[in-house]
């Protein structure tokens, strides 16, 4: 009997140094994730510039390979591809660039779509055919798409600390989130996170996603999709007032830190009229909360649009530099409609201003992070 306790008990501290060292050993850096890029250019043609790494072979979806260190790819019926490089040619439905063994080729390479873009990344590629345009599918480990996405949506010169609580909030979307879209786990737009490639590698964003390596914030075990936005309007937004749908632990709570930041009021101003016709609409008529207060939703056509999604609609046709956030009030004079609101993007999650403030004022990146989550948890994974 005392012999099998003695064995229960050494299992039993087996299990918990198990158990302690999964807690300790950050894993999360190592996982790999794709990213389907530039598909806001709708690319018919594109051209790979191979800049560092042993030189690859482009390995077509027939078994083909060509070699060179440029490739220039074109969309050929809607459904394949067709390749020129450097002494040869080929065909088909998609290409990845593969090293001499024939394993998956990973290094830095320049893609650029003529008269549009040209973008340095690093990673593993895959181009493939669909619905008529070409999509370059970027492999990558999380660690470099958190400092890629970093470098995108945050200055250098930006609060260390807050770029420690940014590169959090980016990481625990990507953990949270993977499997977004067909081809790929994630694209490089407002969609899922902006992404404009590795090409920034300041020292800011660098250190930033190295000392949060592993760090994410989680609700009841899991690592939570947060959101985040530019400025909120004084209070940030549920998901269900904004979406209509929750995200766990994500709540509304009161910023306090971003009332001098410039988008924090906005106003603007334009003729009925005009906005009738960049929209394509014919009647547009704002509800609000009650009467005096702001706009609940707006009645486009017969459709009713909640502010988010009128926001959205506007931003996509005319630029998101005309109705900043959801949270807003309309004033009408003669045919004039003067808009008057507070924050900038959805106001859901992160306050991306607030938290520069806060991190100016010497909060740390715990703080912030119970700030503006406060019913979620930061963890190592
Ligand atoms: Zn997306
Ligand atoms: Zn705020």
């Amino acid at each position: 009997m005392t012999r099998q306790l003695i064995i229960l008990l050494i299992m039993c501290l087996v299990f918990l140094s198990c158990g302690s060292n999964r807690g300790k050993t950050r894993t999360t850096g190592k996982v790999v994730v794709s990213v389907s890029v530039l598909s806001l250019f709708h690319p018919r043609t594109l051209t790979v510039r191979v800049l560092r790494g042993t030189q690859p072979e482009l390995l077509l979806g027939n078994g083909r390979i060509l070699r060179g260190s440029m490739f220039r790819i074109n969309i050929s019926d809607g459904k394949k591809l067709a390749v020129v490089s450097d002494d040869a040619n080929g065909e088909g439905r998609e290409v990845c660039l593969v090293t001499p063994a024939g394993k998956p080729w990973r290094g830095e390479f320049v893609l650029l779509v003529p008269g549009e873009t040209e973008r340095k990344y690093r990673g593993e590629l895959r181009v493939v055919a669909d619905d008529g345009n070409l999509v370059p599918v970027i492999r990558l480990p999380v660690g470099d798409l958190v400092r890629g996405v970093l470098a995108s949506e945050c200055s250098a010169s930006d609060p260390s600390v807050f770029l420690r609580v940014q590169a959090v909030a980016i990481r625990s979307f990507i953990l949270a989130s993977r499997g977004r879209h067909e081809l790929a786990d994630f694209c490089d737009n407002t969609h899922c996170q902006v992404w404009l490639g590795s090409g920034k590698t300041e020292q800011p964003f660098r250190e930033a996603a190295e000392a949060t390596t592993g760090i994410v914030l989680t609700a009841n075990g899991h690592v939570v999709p947060v959101p985040y936005h530019a400025c909120c309007p004084g209070v940030t937004r549920t998901p269900a007032e904004v979406w209509g749908k929750t995200i766990p632990g994500i709540t509304s709570v009161r910023c306090g830190y971003c009332d001098d930041a410039r988008h924090h009021v906005w106003t603007w101003k334009v003729t009925a009229e005009r906005l009738r016709n960049v929209l394509h609409e014919s009647s547009i008529e704002w509800q609000n909360e009650s009467p005096g207060k702001g706009v609940a939703s707006v009645r486009v056509d017969g459709s009713l649009l909640s502010t988010e999604q009128f926001r959205m609609k506007l931003g996509r046709v005319s630029g998101w530099n005309k109705i900043y956030s959801n949270s807003f009030a309309v004033s009408i004079s003669s045919d004039t409609l003067l808009f008057y609101g507070h924050g900038f993007g959805h106001g859901v999650g992160l306050c991306q201003e607030g938290a520069k403030a806060m991190s100016r004022s010497g909060y740390s990146m715990n703080t912030i992070l119970n700030h503006y989550f406060p019913m979620l948890r930061v963890e190592y994974r």
